[in-house]
């Protein structure tokens, strides 16, 4: 696809490391006029793919409206516009709202896509989330603290499934966290928490649901890091159709 310069692009950032961004994003950094980051978590290195002169902004320190008047203003002035937002945009991202607004002023924009955090948590712990047999749900959440979350989401309900879990943004209430989910999963299914996941700082703290919290709070990580539950992280599964030598499908006879 050709890139209109006067438009507004929401790019995923990925999830840390900078050559985790796409081949596309990383065009549109490097051609932005404007760039407009999530300071909080966006990996800074990732600014130096702009080019001389751009325009930068940290979001961490504005409000809607003045995020959305720089971008107001940036296409007035025919420029290309960046909104780099970490992991994928579609996930806590608060992407819809500005969309939103400018969708009011009938201001285009396009969303690029990026690697989300809780895929670069599966690479670092070299685990599948969909194991035959085992789990072939994934749901990402995250708990009711300050911001509550909608009736029949909370985390009791959600266990009840014994899907892979994945809990955003909400390592800092650990305890309550595992009390909730015991309430649907046995207390020894395993978890594992994924701090930075490809940062250079990453770290990974595996344990089960009775002993994680401990380990978590030896650690003091509180905050930019995945609760990852459920059995897909033990041993056993079923080997996967796919690959069965007895099983046919569109593009392989059975037998061969
Ligand atoms: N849009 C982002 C999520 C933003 S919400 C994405 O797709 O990943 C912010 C939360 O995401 C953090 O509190 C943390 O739970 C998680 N997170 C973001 N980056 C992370 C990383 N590199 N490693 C572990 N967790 C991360």
């Amino acid at each position: 696809m050709g890139l209109n310069s006067q438009m507004v692009y929401f790019i995923g950032a990925g999830p840390g490391d900078p050559e985790l961004i796409t081949l596309k994003g990383k065009r549109l950094l490097e051609e932005a006029d404007i760039i407009i980051y999530a300071g909080s978590l966006v990996n800074k290195e990732l600014l130096g793919y702009a080019k001389k002169g751009c325009a930068v902004y940290n979001s961490a320190e504005m409000t809607l409206e003045q995020l959305i008047a720089v971008m107001e203003e940036g296409e007035a002035q025919q420029k290309l516009v960046v909104r780099l937002h970490t992991g994928d945009p579609s996930i806590y991202g608060a992407i819809r709202e500005q969309m939103d607004e400018l969708d009011k002023r009938n201001i285009a924009y396009e969303v690029v896509p990026g690697v989300s955090s809780f895929c670069a948590a599966a690479a670092a712990l070299k685990k599948e989330y969909t194991l035959p047999g085992v789990s072939q749900a994934v749901i990402l959440t995250r708990m009711g603290g300050r911001t509550g979350v909608p009736g029949g989401q909370g985390i009791e309900e959600l266990a009840q499934h014994k899907a892979t879990m994945i809990i955003f943004l909400s390592v800092h209430m650990m305890d309550e966290l595992v009390d909730r989910l015991k309430t649907g999963y046995s207390g020894d299914t395993p978890v594992a928490v994924v701090y930075k996941a490809s940062w250079p700082e990453q770290k990974i703290l595996e344990g089960t649901l009775d002993t994680i919290s401990d380990v978590v709070k030896a650690e003091g990580i509180k905050k930019t890091a995945l609760v990852v539950v459920g059995d897909f992280l033990g041993e056993g599964y079923e080997l996967s159709k796919l690959y069965d030598k007895n099983f046919s499908h569109q593009y392989r006879s059975a037998g061969e």
